[in-house]
């Protein structure tokens, strides 16, 4: 209730905001050089507003790293026969006013204590476990009970293994997907954890800093996020909207996906928000592009 009341006044702020750094925006470019010291007097540096936003910190944190024999499961007819290794990453986020959201969980901590690793069926990767998201956490210095709210992108195991190592968490989960029953028609989730069932995108700390995108296809209720950060500008997490960059720029759909026609539409969707917000696209399962980022203990801000 109190996060629906705060949103409200927040969002209502972010829309004026948002005007008056376009306006100031233009004022700058065109008096800059003749008015500098005007300026400054009268309008904040784009620095300064972008340090409106709430979110302080962004830790990426290894949640797995998957093998598989064949990388076309993901690419049907292409790369067929090819081994394909994969990362699972977990976003861990700070709100100055909103404390500690993560967002998606990763492969469940056990399979950390499994040497050989876990799963492999029907093409699926075999998943291990460097490191436990609980001691990812330990060392970043934040208990279980810390976190306020988990959101996942959706409910495949490797994304969902450790919701319940935050029993007390508000879960931000779309609707459809909660309510998709699993093959053998159990819920997914343990019907006392606390939850809000999303019916769309939801703007988690009601400031733009963190806005679950609502794109459904690999599962009926998949879902994104979109952060921005004071320094390191819109990052786009995907969770399995797309799982490589040569999925993404060819518009590949895998072969284990809920609804084709809606995936390729959320990734258009994608590519329409990155371009709109400058946004980058950080594709979760991509373990090139993860070699480019910095992990836990490093932050982005
Ligand atoms: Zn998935």
């Amino acid at each position: 209730m109190l996060r629906q009341c705060a949103n409200v006044n927040i969002r209502a702020l972010a829309g004026r905001n948002a005007a008056r750094w376009e306006r100031n925006m233009r004022f700058t470019i065109v008096f800059a050089l003749a008015v500098l010291g005007l300026m400054a007097g009268l309008h904040k540096p784009a620095s300064a507003q972008a340090a409106k936003s709430g979110l302080d910190k962004l830790y990426v944190i290894n949640c797995g790293e998957g093998h598989a024999t064949d990388k076309s499961r993901w690419s049907p007819g292409i790369d067929v026969g090819q081994p394909f290794d994969v990362v699972d990453n977990c976003y861990l986020m700070h709100h100055v006013q909103g404390g500690w959201f993560l967002w998606d969980t990763g492969v469940v901590d056990t399979v950390a204590d499994m040497p050989n690793g876990a799963g492999g069926e029907n093409g699926a990767p075999t998943w291990r476990k460097p490191k436990k998201l609980s001691a990812a956490l330990a060392e970043i210095g934040v208990k279980p009970s810390d976190v306020r709210y988990v959101a996942i992108s959706h409910t495949h195991p490797d994304h969902i293994g450790n919701v319940e190592l935050f029993p007390q968490a508000t879960l931000l989960v779309q609707k459809a997907e909660y309510e998709w029953p699993l093959p053998s028609g159990a819920s997914r989730f343990k019907p006392e954890h606390p939850v809000q069932k999303l019916e769309g995108d939801d703007d988690v700390f009601g400031d733009g800093s963190a806005v679950i995108l609502s794109t459904p296809g690999h599962t009926p209720g998949h879902q994104s996020l979109m952060v921005t950060l004071p320094k390191t500008g819109t990052v786009i997490l995907s969770g399995d909207a797309v799982h490589f960059k040569s999925n993404w720029d060819n518009r590949r759909v895998p072969g284990t996906n809920f609804d084709k026609e809606k995936t390729l539409a959320s990734m258009q969707r994608i590519a329409d928000l990155m371009a709109q917000k400058h946004a980058q696209l950080w594709m979760n399962h991509d373990k090139a592009q993860a070699e480019t980022i910095k992990f836990e203990p490093a932050f982005y801000e």
